[in-house]
């Protein structure tokens, strides 16, 4: 038996009755929901749930997410004792000595200008909370005009109002166009074909850089400098189809942040935990400007962080923050009582009292005592095994192991681009087109490419903007071995897509 529910006779199969996220109907035909059932885990690999169980290399660490790989007894055992001691508290007016830890440890693994760890329950979450910090943090300041923000085109931020908002993959938002939020411009996203089939961070595009941090520039000559409160962006673009930005682009963007006089939000929630090679992108000299920031201090205001921060054994997320920025909230509802423009155009009082938080906003599970035994084991583990490290040794055989996937048989065919940094990487498919019409039929060849994988034993994610990304980001504790199975598998799928062309 395949260890899935029977089936009812009232035809309701369980890819009907579990409601899946982000999944199409054409995945569950065929039995496809059967197929694509994962039953255990160990390690890199994945245990299918069917007969014959197979074992299939884990080359997305879950969704981004379990970095250190799967089943770390170090993380199972921190968090079934922490269940046993104390299985939940909350942190409003309260809280619990293993918060203060994870905090901590948090603030001392990140670059040093970060003082103040802020809890959540996913990545959506994060993004949230940074975004409502970045307009509460104005209005402590005197500046409640301040209410724009800025994301980028094909930006991925989550799913909630906020993050859906400034995030920029038009299927997002296409179901929700009229509900998203106001006071929302989007930058372009830092990429073009003459980067294409870069190795790592593209080099050599400075003018190009420049050009896209403009667009800061042009949203505030149209909407007023005075007027933007943030700005949000993912170090490297992932669930977008890995974009790694030109060199010099996020130094420049900071710059340009200074002179609107808005905050940078980092959307560090793929990019953290050794996904760069380091502990964070924020800590790595790519991602800060040279001469004026030093990676030990990071550059932006506040960094948002999920999947890695507990090995996603448990959903947490997390904002971090600098010290002006969590400073001018402790007294931010004081001052936004005294403020003369919104108290006049208040349509209620305003009933302040010091005994009042500096931040209205919060949820049941921010540092929730589990996700915190998870967060502080898997900080443990990442260091007991010099994850972050053997990332940066694995991410130049990754680097080959799919740049040299032109030279493949149907490499030149189907390959349109191919991106990577540290350890994370992704194929860009040529679509494949109607046979009649000659038009591109978007996300066919990420879907078959996705399958061919699948039976290769490789598990990949199709998807990004058009659904022919392929993107991989496997667990930082990929082996030599695995990476070489990772390009064998590949290979070998791109031949049999070269057949669909
Ligand atoms: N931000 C980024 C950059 C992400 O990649 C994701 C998830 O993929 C999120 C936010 C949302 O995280 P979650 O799915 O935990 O809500």
């Amino acid at each position: 038996s395949s260890g899935l529910p029977a089936e009812d006779a009232s035809s309701k199969s369980n890819a009907d009755v579990f409601w899946a996220p982000f999944t199409s109907r054409d995945h569950h035909a065929h039995g496809a929901s059967e197929a694509y059932s994962f039953a255990s885990a160990a390690g890199n690999y994945y245990t299918t749930a069917t007969k014959p169980h197979r074992q299939i290399l884990d080359g997305v660490a879950g969704l981004w997410c379990c970095n250190a790989g799967h089943g770390r007894e170090r993380i199972t055992k921190a968090v079934t004792e922490q269940m046993r001691t104390l299985d939940y508290a909350p942190s409003f007016n309260m809280s619990h000595p293993i918060a203060y830890e994870w905090a901590r440890r948090l603030v001392d693994l990140a670059p040093d200008n970060y003082k103040h760890a802020f809890f959540a329950g996913s990545g959506s979450e994060a993004v949230e909370s940074a975004l409502k910090i970045a307009l509460a943090y104005h209005r402590a300041n005197g500046q409640s005009q301040r209410r724009i923000l800025v994301g980028r085109e094909r930006a991925y931020h989550g799913t909630n109002f906020g993050g859906m908002s400034v995030g920029g993959m038009t299927n997002n938002r296409k179901q929700f166009e009229g509900s998203l939020l106001p006071n929302v411009a989007h930058m372009r996203f830092p990429y073009k074909p003459s980067m294409r089939f870069s190795r790592g961070m593209p080099d050599g595009f400075d003018d190009d850089a420049d050009d896209f941090v403009n667009d800061l520039r042009h949203i505030a000559s149209v909407h007023g400098a005075e007027n933007i409160a943030a700005v949000i962006v993912e170090p490297i673009m992932g669930s977008g189809g890995l974009f790694v930005p030109p060199k010099g682009y996020l130094g420049k963007l900071k710059s340009a942040c200074e002179e609107v006089g808005c905050l940078l939000i980092f959307d560090e929630v793929i990019t953290a935990f050794g996904r760069t090679g380091r502990a964070f992108a924020s800590d790595s000299p790519d991602f800060v400007r040279p001469g004026v920031e030093s990676d030990k201090g990071g550059m932006a205001d506040l960094v948002c962080l999920a999947k890695g921060l507990t090995n996603a054994v448990i959903p947490a997320g997390a904002v971090l923050a600098q010290a002006h920025v969590h400073d001018a909230l402790q007294t931010g509802y004081e001052k936004m009582a005294s403020d003369e423009n919104l108290v006049a155009n208040a349509p209620r009082a305003f009933h302040y009292s010091g005994m009042m938080p500096g931040l209205f906003h919060g949820y049941t599970y921010s540092g929730h005592p589990v996700a915190a035994a998870a967060g502080l084991a898997t900080l443990d583990e990442y260091e007991a095994e010099n994850l972050f490290s053997h990332a940066a040794q694995m991410a130049p055989l990754l680097e080959d192991a799919v740049h040299t996937l032109v030279d493949v048989p149907g490499g030149k065919e189907c390959l349109a681009d191919v991106r990577n940094y540290g350890c994370a990487a992704a194929l860009e498919l040529a679509p494949l087109r109607n046979k009649s019409t000659g038009a591109p039929m978007f996300g066919a060849a990420g879907r078959a490419f996705f399958q061919f994988a699948f039976e290769e034993g490789l598990f990949v994610r199709n998807g990004g903007q058009g659904g022919d990304h392929i993107v991989m980001s496997p667990p930082l504790s990929i082996t030599p071995e695995d990476i070489s199975f990772l390009h064998d598998a590949l290979a070998r799928s791109l031949s049999r897509m070269s057949q669909l062309h």
